[in-house]
Protein backbone atom coordinates (compact mmCIF):
# COMPACT_ATOMS: atom_id res chain seq x y z
CA UNK A 1 0.00 0.00 0.00
CA UNK A 2 2.87 2.33 -0.79
CA UNK A 3 1.90 5.73 -2.20
CA UNK A 4 3.70 7.22 -4.86
CA UNK A 5 5.49 10.66 -4.00
CA UNK A 6 5.35 11.59 -7.72
CA UNK A 7 5.15 15.35 -8.62
CA UNK A 8 4.42 16.72 -11.96
CA UNK A 9 5.08 20.49 -11.60
CA UNK A 10 8.76 20.73 -9.95
CA UNK A 11 7.52 22.04 -6.63
CA UNK A 12 6.98 18.37 -4.79
CA UNK A 13 3.34 19.69 -3.93
CA UNK A 14 1.52 18.81 -7.33
CA UNK A 15 -0.18 15.44 -7.30
CA UNK A 16 -1.49 13.24 -10.23
CA UNK A 17 -4.83 12.74 -9.84
CA UNK A 18 -8.20 10.94 -11.50
CA UNK A 19 -11.40 11.95 -10.49
CA UNK A 20 -14.31 9.47 -12.27
CA UNK A 21 -17.30 11.24 -12.53
CA UNK A 22 -15.95 14.39 -12.96
CA UNK A 23 -18.19 15.46 -15.26
CA UNK A 24 -20.76 15.56 -12.58
CA UNK A 25 -22.47 17.79 -10.15
CA UNK A 26 -20.02 17.22 -6.88
CA UNK A 27 -17.32 15.43 -9.60
CA UNK A 28 -16.66 18.92 -11.42
CA UNK A 29 -16.45 20.76 -7.72
CA UNK A 30 -13.87 19.09 -6.82
CA UNK A 31 -11.60 18.56 -10.21
CA UNK A 32 -11.78 22.45 -9.81
CA UNK A 33 -10.20 21.96 -5.95
CA UNK A 34 -8.05 19.71 -6.63
CA UNK A 35 -6.42 21.99 -9.82
CA UNK A 36 -6.87 25.50 -7.43
CA UNK A 37 -4.64 23.63 -4.67
CA UNK A 38 -1.72 22.63 -7.89
CA UNK A 39 -2.97 19.27 -8.63
CA UNK A 40 -3.05 17.59 -12.33
CA UNK A 41 -6.66 16.28 -12.92
CA UNK A 42 -7.45 13.24 -15.24
CA UNK A 43 -11.12 13.44 -15.75
CA UNK A 44 -12.71 10.24 -16.91
CA UNK A 45 -16.56 10.59 -17.39
CA UNK A 46 -19.27 9.21 -20.16
CA UNK A 47 -21.25 11.74 -19.65
CA UNK A 48 -24.48 9.91 -19.10
CA UNK A 49 -25.86 12.31 -16.27
CA UNK A 50 -22.40 14.78 -15.85
CA UNK A 51 -22.31 17.90 -18.04
CA UNK A 52 -19.55 18.87 -20.64
CA UNK A 53 -20.44 22.67 -19.55
CA UNK A 54 -19.64 22.05 -15.95
CA UNK A 55 -15.74 21.44 -17.18
CA UNK A 56 -15.49 23.87 -19.66
CA UNK A 57 -13.87 25.92 -18.09
CA UNK A 58 -11.15 23.44 -17.11
CA UNK A 59 -10.61 21.83 -20.97
CA UNK A 60 -7.89 24.62 -21.64
CA UNK A 61 -6.06 24.10 -18.44
CA UNK A 62 -2.71 22.85 -18.81
CA UNK A 63 -3.12 20.56 -15.71
CA UNK A 64 -6.28 19.25 -17.02
CA UNK A 65 -7.03 16.45 -19.07
CA UNK A 66 -11.06 14.85 -20.28
CA UNK A 67 -11.69 11.50 -21.17
CA UNK A 68 -14.77 10.46 -22.08
CA UNK A 69 -15.04 6.79 -20.59
CA UNK A 70 -17.50 4.43 -18.86
CA UNK A 71 -15.68 3.06 -16.03
CA UNK A 72 -17.28 -0.33 -17.16
CA UNK A 73 -15.19 -0.47 -19.97
CA UNK A 74 -12.02 1.69 -18.31
CA UNK A 75 -9.47 2.07 -20.84
CA UNK A 76 -5.59 2.05 -20.04
CA UNK A 77 -3.97 5.46 -18.00
CA UNK A 78 -0.80 6.21 -19.31
CA UNK A 79 0.38 8.06 -16.58
CA UNK A 80 1.44 7.62 -13.04
CA UNK A 81 -1.51 8.68 -10.46
CA UNK A 82 -0.88 9.12 -6.67
CA UNK A 83 -5.15 9.25 -5.92
CA UNK A 84 -8.04 8.05 -7.42
CA UNK A 85 -11.84 9.59 -6.39
CA UNK A 86 -14.27 7.20 -7.62
CA UNK A 87 -17.61 9.38 -8.25
CA UNK A 88 -19.09 7.99 -11.31
CA UNK A 89 -22.66 6.82 -10.93
CA UNK A 90 -25.80 8.46 -11.47
CA UNK A 91 -27.40 9.90 -8.22
CA UNK A 92 -30.83 10.75 -8.89
CA UNK A 93 -33.15 8.18 -8.26
CA UNK A 94 -35.12 8.98 -11.62
CA UNK A 95 -31.63 8.71 -12.81
CA UNK A 96 -29.64 5.59 -11.97
CA UNK A 97 -33.25 3.76 -12.16
CA UNK A 98 -33.68 4.09 -15.58
CA UNK A 99 -31.13 1.86 -16.65
CA UNK A 100 -30.73 0.04 -13.40
CA UNK A 101 -28.31 -2.85 -14.57
CA UNK A 102 -26.08 -0.15 -15.78
CA UNK A 103 -25.99 1.42 -12.59
CA UNK A 104 -25.34 -1.60 -10.99
CA UNK A 105 -22.41 -2.79 -12.96
CA UNK A 106 -21.18 1.07 -12.81
CA UNK A 107 -21.24 0.38 -9.05
CA UNK A 108 -19.33 -3.32 -9.28
CA UNK A 109 -17.32 -3.18 -12.03
CA UNK A 110 -16.45 0.42 -12.41
CA UNK A 111 -15.41 0.38 -8.99
CA UNK A 112 -13.31 -3.06 -9.39
CA UNK A 113 -11.49 -1.74 -12.69
CA UNK A 114 -10.86 1.48 -10.62
CA UNK A 115 -10.03 -0.29 -7.85
CA UNK A 116 -7.41 -2.26 -10.16
CA UNK A 117 -5.90 0.66 -11.32
CA UNK A 118 -5.66 2.30 -8.25
CA UNK A 119 -3.49 -1.13 -7.83
CA UNK A 120 -1.45 -0.78 -10.49
CA UNK A 121 -0.54 2.52 -9.93
CA UNK A 122 -0.01 2.03 -6.20
CA UNK A 123 -2.71 5.03 -5.90
CA UNK A 124 -4.81 6.06 -2.70
CA UNK A 125 -8.46 5.46 -3.41
CA UNK A 126 -11.69 7.31 -2.10
CA UNK A 127 -14.85 5.88 -2.70
CA UNK A 128 -17.89 7.98 -3.05
CA UNK A 129 -20.09 5.90 -0.98
CA UNK A 130 -23.83 7.12 0.04
CA UNK A 131 -26.40 7.29 3.33
CA UNK A 132 -28.40 5.08 0.78
CA UNK A 133 -26.64 2.00 2.03
CA UNK A 134 -28.51 2.95 5.26
CA UNK A 135 -31.84 2.53 3.37
CA UNK A 136 -34.93 3.17 5.35
CA UNK A 137 -33.14 3.30 8.85
CA UNK A 138 -34.14 1.97 11.77
CA UNK A 139 -31.97 3.62 13.80
CA UNK A 140 -31.82 7.66 14.18
CA UNK A 141 -29.14 9.39 13.37
CA UNK A 142 -27.39 7.06 11.26
CA UNK A 143 -24.22 5.95 12.35
CA UNK A 144 -21.82 4.57 10.32
CA UNK A 145 -21.62 1.04 12.53
CA UNK A 146 -25.33 0.91 11.89
CA UNK A 147 -25.78 -2.03 9.14
CA UNK A 148 -28.94 -0.52 7.41
CA UNK A 149 -32.40 -1.47 6.26
CA UNK A 150 -32.19 -2.17 2.36
CA UNK A 151 -34.81 -3.68 0.21
CA UNK A 152 -32.25 -5.59 -2.46
CA UNK A 153 -34.95 -6.33 -4.71
CA UNK A 154 -36.77 -3.08 -4.82
CA UNK A 155 -36.34 -0.23 -7.45
CA UNK A 156 -33.58 1.70 -5.30
CA UNK A 157 -31.62 -2.03 -4.74
CA UNK A 158 -29.38 -1.01 -8.23
CA UNK A 159 -28.08 1.87 -6.43
CA UNK A 160 -28.23 0.96 -3.37
CA UNK A 161 -27.15 -2.46 -3.18
CA UNK A 162 -24.19 -1.48 -5.65
CA UNK A 163 -23.09 1.02 -3.59
CA UNK A 164 -23.09 -1.40 -0.77
CA UNK A 165 -21.00 -4.28 -2.93
CA UNK A 166 -18.81 -1.70 -4.58
CA UNK A 167 -17.73 -0.40 -0.11
CA UNK A 168 -17.13 -4.18 0.54
CA UNK A 169 -14.78 -4.32 -2.85
CA UNK A 170 -12.76 -1.31 -1.25
CA UNK A 171 -12.66 -3.17 1.94
CA UNK A 172 -11.63 -6.07 0.91
CA UNK A 173 -9.38 -4.89 -1.67
CA UNK A 174 -7.69 -2.80 1.67
CA UNK A 175 -7.99 -5.60 3.92
CA UNK A 176 -5.60 -7.70 0.86
CA UNK A 177 -3.69 -4.80 1.28
CA UNK A 178 -4.21 -4.22 -2.05
CA UNK A 179 -5.11 -0.26 -2.55
CA UNK A 180 -4.90 2.14 0.28
CA UNK A 181 -8.61 2.53 0.39
CA UNK A 182 -11.02 5.21 2.02
CA UNK A 183 -14.80 5.16 1.67
CA UNK A 184 -17.29 8.44 2.47
CA UNK A 185 -20.90 7.50 2.88
CA UNK A 186 -21.94 11.17 1.28
CA UNK A 187 -25.84 12.45 2.36
CA UNK A 188 -28.04 14.26 0.58
CA UNK A 189 -25.37 17.48 -1.17
CA UNK A 190 -26.63 20.43 -3.12
CA UNK A 191 -25.48 23.64 -5.04
CA UNK A 192 -24.71 25.09 -7.97
CA UNK A 193 -24.19 22.84 -10.75
CA UNK A 194 -26.71 20.29 -10.35
CA UNK A 195 -29.05 19.70 -13.25
CA UNK A 196 -32.12 20.74 -13.58
CA UNK A 197 -34.01 18.22 -15.02
CA UNK A 198 -32.47 16.16 -12.37
CA UNK A 199 -35.20 15.16 -10.76
CA UNK A 200 -33.48 15.91 -7.04
CA UNK A 201 -35.58 17.72 -4.43
CA UNK A 202 -33.51 20.64 -4.07
CA UNK A 203 -32.73 21.35 -7.98
CA UNK A 204 -36.86 20.48 -8.65
CA UNK A 205 -38.00 22.91 -5.73
CA UNK A 206 -35.51 25.84 -7.18
CA UNK A 207 -36.81 25.44 -11.17
CA UNK A 208 -40.47 25.09 -10.22
CA UNK A 209 -40.65 27.96 -8.41
CA UNK A 210 -38.45 30.04 -10.66
CA UNK A 211 -40.50 29.23 -13.79
CA UNK A 212 -43.58 29.62 -11.87
CA UNK A 213 -44.63 25.52 -12.03
CA UNK A 214 -46.03 23.83 -8.46
CA UNK A 215 -43.27 22.99 -6.63
CA UNK A 216 -44.33 18.43 -6.44
CA UNK A 217 -44.15 17.18 -2.64
CA UNK A 218 -44.20 13.48 -3.09
CA UNK A 219 -45.94 11.95 -0.19
CA UNK A 220 -47.26 13.56 2.85
CA UNK A 221 -43.49 15.57 2.68
CA UNK A 222 -42.99 14.83 6.45
CA UNK A 223 -40.03 12.66 5.32
CA UNK A 224 -36.88 14.30 6.81
CA UNK A 225 -33.34 14.32 4.63
CA UNK A 226 -30.08 16.62 5.93
CA UNK A 227 -28.52 18.85 3.37
CA UNK A 228 -24.59 19.67 2.65
CA UNK A 229 -23.43 22.47 0.63
CA UNK A 230 -21.39 20.95 -2.24
CA UNK A 231 -18.11 23.14 -0.75
CA UNK A 232 -17.97 21.99 2.71
CA UNK A 233 -18.82 18.13 1.08
CA UNK A 234 -15.60 18.57 -1.57
CA UNK A 235 -13.42 19.77 1.97
CA UNK A 236 -14.77 16.89 3.50
CA UNK A 237 -13.43 14.58 0.02
CA UNK A 238 -10.09 16.12 0.36
CA UNK A 239 -9.44 15.60 3.98
CA UNK A 240 -10.38 11.85 4.15
CA UNK A 241 -8.13 11.17 0.82
CA UNK A 242 -5.49 13.18 2.57
CA UNK A 243 -5.55 11.95 6.74
CA UNK A 244 -2.43 10.39 7.10
CA UNK A 245 -4.14 7.50 8.95
CA UNK A 246 -6.50 6.12 6.77
CA UNK A 247 -10.20 5.24 8.64
CA UNK A 248 -10.71 1.39 8.92
CA UNK A 249 -14.00 1.42 8.34
CA UNK A 250 -16.52 4.14 6.86
CA UNK A 251 -17.32 8.04 7.25
CA UNK A 252 -20.12 9.54 7.04
CA UNK A 253 -19.94 13.08 5.30
CA UNK A 254 -23.18 15.11 5.55
CA UNK A 255 -25.03 18.36 7.50
CA UNK A 256 -26.05 17.19 10.74
CA UNK A 257 -29.43 19.65 10.02
CA UNK A 258 -32.72 17.75 9.81
CA UNK A 259 -35.13 19.35 7.45
CA UNK A 260 -38.42 17.79 6.52
CA UNK A 261 -39.52 18.33 2.52
CA UNK A 262 -42.35 20.53 3.61
CA UNK A 263 -39.69 22.82 5.62
CA UNK A 264 -37.23 22.84 2.55
CA UNK A 265 -40.37 23.74 0.25
CA UNK A 266 -41.32 26.46 2.64
CA UNK A 267 -37.54 28.09 2.42
CA UNK A 268 -37.62 27.97 -1.12
CA UNK A 269 -40.94 29.93 -1.50
CA UNK A 270 -39.64 32.14 1.18
CA UNK A 271 -36.40 33.08 -1.25
CA UNK A 272 -38.00 33.39 -4.66
CA UNK A 273 -40.93 35.65 -5.67
CA UNK A 274 -43.18 33.31 -7.14
CA UNK A 275 -46.97 31.80 -7.74
CA UNK A 276 -46.29 28.47 -6.90
CA UNK A 277 -48.49 26.54 -4.94
CA UNK A 278 -47.73 22.97 -3.79
CA UNK A 279 -48.39 19.92 -5.95
CA UNK A 280 -48.48 16.53 -3.81
CA UNK A 281 -47.54 13.31 -5.94
CA UNK A 282 -47.13 9.99 -4.36
CA UNK A 283 -44.29 8.73 -2.39
CA UNK A 284 -41.70 6.39 -4.55
CA UNK A 285 -41.48 3.36 -3.62
CA UNK A 286 -38.94 2.64 -1.14
CA UNK A 287 -38.52 6.32 -0.30
CA UNK A 288 -36.46 6.82 3.42
CA UNK A 289 -38.94 8.31 5.74
CA UNK A 290 -35.87 9.96 7.95
CA UNK A 291 -32.08 10.60 7.42
CA UNK A 292 -29.35 12.39 9.43
CA UNK A 293 -26.10 11.92 9.35
CA UNK A 294 -23.83 11.00 12.52
CA UNK A 295 -20.65 12.90 11.81
CA UNK A 296 -18.63 12.51 15.28
CA UNK A 297 -16.32 10.15 13.21
CA UNK A 298 -15.84 12.57 10.67
CA UNK A 299 -15.38 15.26 12.96
CA UNK A 300 -12.68 13.21 14.87
CA UNK A 301 -10.72 11.75 12.24
CA UNK A 302 -11.11 14.62 9.72
CA UNK A 303 -11.44 17.59 11.79
CA UNK A 304 -14.02 18.16 9.45
CA UNK A 305 -17.85 19.79 10.32
CA UNK A 306 -20.24 21.72 7.53
CA UNK A 307 -19.77 25.49 8.03
CA UNK A 308 -22.30 26.64 5.17
CA UNK A 309 -25.88 27.05 6.82
CA UNK A 310 -28.84 25.74 4.78
CA UNK A 311 -30.66 29.01 4.43
CA UNK A 312 -27.07 30.32 3.33
CA UNK A 313 -26.39 27.69 0.79
CA UNK A 314 -29.75 27.57 -0.76
CA UNK A 315 -30.02 31.53 -1.60
CA UNK A 316 -26.70 31.12 -3.25
CA UNK A 317 -28.14 27.73 -5.17
CA UNK A 318 -30.99 29.64 -6.51
CA UNK A 319 -29.05 32.77 -7.61
CA UNK A 320 -27.32 29.97 -9.87
CA UNK A 321 -29.79 28.59 -11.33
CA UNK A 322 -31.95 31.98 -11.74
CA UNK A 323 -28.92 32.71 -13.91
CA UNK A 324 -28.56 29.05 -15.59
CA UNK A 325 -32.34 29.54 -16.43
CA UNK A 326 -32.13 32.62 -17.66
CA UNK A 327 -28.59 32.13 -20.05
CA UNK A 328 -30.10 28.54 -21.47
CA UNK A 329 -32.82 28.48 -23.87
CA UNK A 330 -35.47 28.23 -21.39
CA UNK A 331 -38.67 29.80 -22.99
CA UNK A 332 -39.29 33.65 -21.76
CA UNK A 333 -42.81 32.58 -20.91
CA UNK A 334 -41.36 30.20 -18.39
CA UNK A 335 -38.81 31.97 -16.91
CA UNK A 336 -39.64 33.87 -13.25
CA UNK A 337 -41.84 37.29 -13.87
CA UNK A 338 -40.51 40.54 -12.16
CA UNK A 339 -41.51 44.31 -11.80
CA UNK A 340 -39.16 46.53 -11.55
CA UNK A 341 -38.99 47.14 -8.12
CA UNK A 342 -39.09 43.52 -7.25
CA UNK A 343 -35.86 41.45 -6.75
CA UNK A 344 -35.52 37.58 -7.59
CA UNK A 345 -34.52 36.51 -4.48
CA UNK A 346 -35.80 37.76 -1.22
CA UNK A 347 -34.73 40.48 1.20
CA UNK A 348 -31.11 39.49 2.49
CA UNK A 349 -32.48 39.68 6.52
CA UNK A 350 -33.87 36.05 5.62
CA UNK A 351 -30.36 34.53 4.23
CA UNK A 352 -28.78 35.69 7.62
CA UNK A 353 -30.27 33.00 9.46
CA UNK A 354 -28.52 29.78 10.54
CA UNK A 355 -29.28 26.17 9.43
P1 LIG B 1 -23.95 13.26 -10.93
O1 LIG B 1 -24.94 12.37 -11.61
O2 LIG B 1 -24.01 14.71 -11.16
O3 LIG B 1 -22.46 12.80 -11.24
C1 LIG B 1 -22.11 11.46 -11.54
C2 LIG B 1 -21.13 11.51 -12.71
O4 LIG B 1 -20.75 10.16 -13.02
C3 LIG B 1 -21.77 12.08 -13.97
O5 LIG B 1 -20.91 13.02 -14.55
C4 LIG B 1 -21.97 10.86 -14.87
O6 LIG B 1 -21.93 11.18 -16.23
C5 LIG B 1 -20.83 9.98 -14.43
N1 LIG B 1 -21.06 8.55 -14.66
C6 LIG B 1 -22.15 7.83 -14.33
N2 LIG B 1 -21.97 6.54 -14.69
C7 LIG B 1 -20.73 6.48 -15.25
C8 LIG B 1 -19.98 5.43 -15.84
N3 LIG B 1 -20.45 4.16 -15.92
N4 LIG B 1 -18.75 5.71 -16.34
C9 LIG B 1 -18.25 6.98 -16.29
N5 LIG B 1 -18.93 8.01 -15.76
C10 LIG B 1 -20.15 7.75 -15.23
O7 LIG B 1 -24.07 12.92 -9.36
P2 LIG B 1 -23.38 13.63 -8.13
O8 LIG B 1 -24.46 14.16 -7.29
O9 LIG B 1 -22.28 14.51 -8.57
O10 LIG B 1 -22.79 12.35 -7.37
C11 LIG B 1 -21.42 11.98 -7.49
C12 LIG B 1 -21.17 10.74 -6.64
O11 LIG B 1 -21.49 11.01 -5.28
C13 LIG B 1 -22.00 9.53 -7.07
O12 LIG B 1 -21.19 8.39 -7.01
C14 LIG B 1 -23.09 9.47 -6.03
O13 LIG B 1 -23.51 8.14 -5.82
C15 LIG B 1 -22.40 10.04 -4.80
N6 LIG B 1 -23.39 10.64 -3.89
C16 LIG B 1 -23.99 11.83 -4.20
C17 LIG B 1 -24.93 12.37 -3.35
C18 LIG B 1 -25.62 13.68 -3.64
O14 LIG B 1 -26.47 14.10 -2.85
N7 LIG B 1 -25.30 14.39 -4.68
C19 LIG B 1 -25.28 11.70 -2.17
C20 LIG B 1 -24.66 10.47 -1.91
C21 LIG B 1 -23.70 9.97 -2.77
N1 LIG C 1 -38.94 14.61 -3.37
C1 LIG C 1 -40.10 15.38 -3.44
N2 LIG C 1 -40.33 16.09 -4.57
C2 LIG C 1 -39.48 16.09 -5.62
C3 LIG C 1 -38.29 15.33 -5.54
C4 LIG C 1 -38.07 14.60 -4.39
O1 LIG C 1 -40.90 15.42 -2.51
O2 LIG C 1 -39.77 16.77 -6.62
C5 LIG C 1 -38.67 13.88 -2.11
C6 LIG C 1 -38.30 12.42 -2.29
O3 LIG C 1 -39.46 11.62 -2.31
C7 LIG C 1 -37.45 12.19 -1.06
C8 LIG C 1 -36.74 13.54 -0.84
O4 LIG C 1 -37.53 14.50 -1.52
O5 LIG C 1 -38.26 11.91 0.05
C9 LIG C 1 -35.33 13.58 -1.38
O6 LIG C 1 -35.36 13.14 -2.70
P1 LIG C 1 -34.07 13.12 -3.65
O7 LIG C 1 -34.48 12.47 -4.93
O8 LIG C 1 -33.48 14.47 -3.74
O9 LIG C 1 -32.99 12.25 -2.89
P2 LIG C 1 -33.03 10.90 -2.06
O10 LIG C 1 -32.55 11.32 -0.72
O11 LIG C 1 -34.41 10.33 -2.00
O12 LIG C 1 -32.09 10.02 -2.79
Amino acid sequence: MKRRAGSFNGNGSGKRILVAGGAGFIGSHLCDRLLESGHKVICVDNLLTGNEQNIRPLVNHPHFRFLKQDVCELGPVDEPLDQVYNLACAASPSKYQADPVHTMMTCIRGTSNLLALAENKKAAFVQASTSEVYGDPTEHPQRESYLGNVNCTGPRACYDEGKRAAETLCFDMRRLGRVDARVARIFNTYGPRMQPDDGRIVSNLIVQALTGEPLTIYGSGEQTRSFCHVADLIRGLTALMNVLSAPSGPVNLGNPGEFTINELAQMVLELVITDSTIKHMPLPIDDPRRRRPDITLARRLLNWQPQKPLKEGLAETVDWFAAFLHRSDTPRSALPRRRADQKLIGPPQRLSAGA
